[in-house]
């Protein structure tokens, strides 16, 4: 009896889990705004953000996903679509921690700007080497 009990709770929590993700997926579409990893998480630490001097994050957020309230930085996590670009442009390092699942299953985490750079200069390199590739190729 309590095997069933639980078994349904766990139907009730994944149905709940599935139409959330579907909410949102509904909610970055109606907003024009375009999803690039299967799921991801963000925190940050609002101990060691230095937040009222700076508040950088929130300039930098494509998708306003941040904001300022409560005297801190608050998250509205339907709206992350953990582009790391806060987490790029944050003065303290580990303040802000993004992580992220790529269609592929590889996740990637940042929490320093050096490591955010770092993958965006990887893309980069990677693109031109495939444009160079394309060119000599034709
Ligand atoms: S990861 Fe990107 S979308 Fe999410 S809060 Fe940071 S800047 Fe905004
Ligand atoms: S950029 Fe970093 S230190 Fe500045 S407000 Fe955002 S979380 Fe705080």
């Amino acid at each position: 009896m309590c095997g069933a009990k639980s078994t349904d709770i766990f139907q009730m929590l994944l149905e709940s889990a599935r139409r959330r993700r579907e909410l949102r997926s509904e909610l970055l579409k109606s907003l024009g705004i375009k999803e690039y990893f299967t799921d991801g998480s963000i925190s940050i630490n609002s101990v060691t953000c230095r937040g009222l001097e700076c508040k950088l994050c929130i300039k930098a957020c494509p998708t306003n996903a941040l904001y300022w309230g409560g005297g801190r930085v608050n998250v509205v996590e339907d709206l992350c679509i953990y582009c790391a670009a806060c987490v790029l442009s944050c003065i303290v390092d580990d303040c802000i921690r993004v992580s992220r699942r790529r269609l592929d299953g590889k996740v990637e985490t940042f929490s320093r700007p050096g490591e955010a750079a770092k993958l965006l200069q990887t893309i980069s390199s990677r693109r031109r080497i495939n444009l160079v590739d394309r060119v000599f190729r034709h």
